[in-house]
């Protein structure tokens, strides 16, 4: 069954997705998109292509905004997700920026480690001058992504780490502090365990000069660690990385090491390589007040097809992303609707039960993943570089809760998997806003708001899974609504059930430990990252902060993003997408 588009889903589609002709007319619909999306996904295969189809208008699933916007059309470039290398030369940071626009242009997002390069005021040889430094170059990719705005798709999103160890690192950790800099970055600063065991020990550790290797400086790291929290409290960067953590988890470790992720997080990826990511609608996948594990596992079988295709008829927009991206093939697929599905289920958000239920959900999505990723394998032959792999070298980490992981670590070992990785959590700012449902695992954020529409007609939106419920109760009523219009949450209205409000959690009720949690419970079984910001009320203090980050880095997350609520006024990634 075809699911049902909202105005909202129907106004992005038209904005941004659909395809129009030389006068702007809209020529495509959501049937005409999907069919051009799935029969070119399917490579003309007409059984595949129906499948394809039936998977995206049940609602099933979505993969990222590229996909649907670029596929059978000429860009043809399909992933939201690439990193790029930048060396210590000035052909290689402006061969990046160039890359860069290119990459933007198609509707992909980039990230940058920053720490190759020499710090300010070193010398350089060939001019007998001082270099300028990693922050001066930063701006100049703003200025880059700025320029391009990527003529009516979306605009360029960036992501740049350096490393903690970099001479420059107390200038980049406060780079952000005026919010009207950088606004195409967000930043992270990338942690590495040595630097976490000086933090606990509160000893001094070294800045390394990238070009001489030369011990640079000594800094106290509880002091670098407080001036992280601080200006993260502020406004919500620098966020952190733990750069040892993504190396572990590195499928590929022969091939160099995980310096940067994609812009929002949630795809550490190999200099020049790429990801294509998909979502999977939890907020659908219901039966008699469970999950629907048979449908579940149906869906991410299709979903491993259907991403795993992508890769052989995406056009790269450069000869060495093209080489890694088919040697690797990584995908990443995750989920959206997470809070919706909690709902249904009548599971706060901030409980021991969704916490378990998040891991063993996990557990089973990656679980299917690998075995249909390992089944085609046999069909088509095992991804180029397995044999340098953790997987071929019995290095995959997996711990058991319910699914059988010995057995199938022995089935990859011997026949192989297709892609190096296949599990990240993505933000799904679009996609879900298309698939009318909670992004990624966030819970939501307000359960009613309204929007302002032409002729200063307004419209009004209600969670569907709230009014469903208190229509059940028999109390839904205009002045109730007004009340939860007001406030955005359930939390201080009087004549609400406390049941309800137990479930209806929004972001704000939801404490800092229990986003984190989640986030952790997700992560385990995750190949990649998870997308999650951590909600803090505007009261929080800076060792609220600290208590979030050390949290964390204790449950095992690769990264932390906070947001102290109304510390900035919008967050930069979706600036230019809002309709
Ligand atoms: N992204 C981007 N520009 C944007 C939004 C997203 O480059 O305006 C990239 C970025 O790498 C991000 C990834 O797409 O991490 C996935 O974002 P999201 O899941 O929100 O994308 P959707 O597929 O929902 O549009």
């Amino acid at each position: 069954m075809a699911m049902e588009l909202t105005e909202n889903a129907l106004k992005v589609l038209e904005k941004r997705y659909f395809r129009k002709d030389e006068n702007g007319v809209l020529i495509e619909d959501w049937d005409k998109m999907l069919t051009r999306v799935a029969s070119n996904i399917a490579s003309g295969d007409e059984e595949k292509t129906r499948r394809f189809y039936q998977l995206m208008d049940a609602g099933y699933f979505l993969p990222n905004s590229p996909t649907l916007m670029n596929a059978g059309g000429d860009l043809q470039q399909l992933s939201a997700c690439f990193v790029l290398p930048i060396e210590d030369s000035m052909e290689s940071i402006f061969e990046t920026v160039k890359n860069a626009a290119l990459i933007h242009k198609s509707g992909g997002g980039t990230g940058f480690s920053f720490s190759h390069l020499r710090e300010a005021n070193a010398r350089v040889r060939s001019t007998n001058g001082v270099s300028s430094g990693p922050l001066s170059f930063l701006k100049v990719f703003n200025a880059a992504t700025d320029a391009v705005k990527q003529g009516g798709t979306r605009r360029g999103a960036n992501m740049a780490i350096l490393n903690v160890d970099h001479p420059q690192i107390l200038d980049f950790i406060t780079c952000k502090e005026n919010p009207a800099e950088l606004t195409n970055f967000n930043i992270s600063v990338g942690i590495t365990e040595d630097f976490m065991q000086a933090v606990t020990n509160d000893d001094e550790y070294n800045l390394i000069s990238p070009h001489t290797g030369a011990i640079y400086k000594k800094l106290k790291a509880r002091d670098v660690f407080a001036l992280i929290v601080k200006m993260a409290h502020k406004n919500g960067e620098p966020g952190i990385v733990f750069l040892d953590r993504l190396n572990n988890a590195n499928p590929t470790p022969t091939l160099g090491k995980i310096e940067s992720t994609n812009p929002c997080g949630e795809q550490p990826l190999l200099p020049y390589e790429a990801c294509n990511l998909g979502s999977i609608n939890l907020a659908l996948l219901i039966k008699d007040g469970d999950v629907d594990w048979d449908k579940l596992k149906e869906v991410v079988r299709e979903s491993i097809d259907f991403l795993d295709a992508v890769i052989d008829v995406s056009k790269f927009p450069l000869h060495q992303i093209e080489t890694i991206s088919q040697a690797n093939r990584k995908i990443g697929l995750g989920v959206m609707g997470w809070a919706d599905l909690l709902f249904q289920l009548k599971i706060p958000y901030a409980s021991e039960e969704a916490v378990a239920l998040a891991a063993k959900l996990m557990e089973f999505i990656d679980f299917y993943a690998k075995e249909r990723s390992s089944e085609l394998a046999q069909e088509k032959g095992a991804f180029p570089n397995f044999q340098e792999s953790i997987y071929a070298t019995g290095c995959l980490k997996r711990e058991k809760i319910n699914q059988p992981w010995d057995s199938l670590k022995e089935k990859i070992k011997k026949e192989g998997i297709r892609n190096a990785t296949l599990t990240t959590i993505a933000p799904t700012g679009t996609i879900s806003m298309i698939a009318d449902t909670s992004s990624g695992i966030e819970p939501q954020f307000s359960l009613a708001y309204v929007k302002n529409v032409m002729d200063g007609e307004k419209l009004i939106y209600v969670n569907k899974y709230l009014q469903k419920a208190l229509e059940e109760k028999g109390i839904y009523n205009n002045k109730l609504l007004d009340e939860i219009l007001t406030r955005g949450s359930l939390a201080g209205i009087e004549g609400i059930p406390d049941d309800l409000k137990k479930v209806f959690q929004t972001a704000h009720d939801i404490s800092p430990e229990w986003h984190i949690r989640m986030q952790a419970a997700f992560q385990k079984y995750t190949d990649n990252a998870v997308s999650k910001t951590i909600n803090f009320p505007n009261s929080a203090t800076v060792e609220d902060i600290q208590s979030a980050y050390e949290l964390a880095y204790h449950l095992g997350c690769k990264g932390v993003t906070v947001y102290r609520d109304g510390s900035r006024e919008s967050q930069v990634l979706y600036l230019g997408t809002q309709t």
